[in-house]
């Protein structure tokens, strides 16, 4: 049987604890996970593409499965170039539903054959996201408890 991919798209700047749960309930399901780097973002991103790779890399050492990669055209023209069969999305809270409802809607008209997977992160990760994380980094708070050593590194290293 051929190998079961996922893709797991976002901004993760930085990556968080709260997306490595879920990079780690994705790797329970399918074979190979690609994490998946939006490059065509509104927001400036504090960290580089490059900067952001490697992060995750070192994130996800422990998972032989999981790499990233950055990609800056259409999510499903790169799921379709990846034979990916599904996307991963995580689900914090009532707020995220209606935007990941309208993408995964979306997503599933452009290629029908890619399904978007919701998966739930476990509660202590429910109020996290990367934005926090930068505001409590820049004003000096603990952020040991959100991400990863080498992140709260170079998190501390940004705004020195
Ligand atoms: P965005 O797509 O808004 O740039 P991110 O890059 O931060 O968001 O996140 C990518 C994906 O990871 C999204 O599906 C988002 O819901 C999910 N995610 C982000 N933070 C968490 C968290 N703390 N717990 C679970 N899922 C999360």
């Amino acid at each position: 049987m051929s190998k079961r991919c996922a893709i797991y798209p976002g901004t993760f700047d930085p990556f968080t604890l709260g997306h490595l749960d879920i990079v780690e309930r994705a790797c329970r399901i399918f074979d190979e996970v690609i994490i998946t780097i939006a490059t065509n973002a509104r927001k400036k991103p504090l960290f580089s593409v490059e900067e952001r790779i490697d992060l995750i890399h070192d994130a996800v050492r422990r998972f032989p499965s999981v790499r990233a990669e950055s990609f800056g055209g259409l999510l499903v023209d790169f799921a379709r170039q990846k034979s990916a069969v599904a996307i991963i999305r995580g689900l914090r809270a009532i707020s995220d539903f209606e935007f990941e409802f309208q993408m995964a809607l979306m997503n599933r008209r452009l290629q029908k054959d890619i399904t978007t997977v919701f998966l739930m992160p476990n509660e202590k990760y429910t109020y996290l996201n990367s934005t926090i994380v930068k505001e409590v980094a820049e004003f000096g708070g603990d952020i040991s408890n959100f991400v990863t050593p080498e992140v709260a590194r170079r998190l501390r290293d940004k705004f020195k």
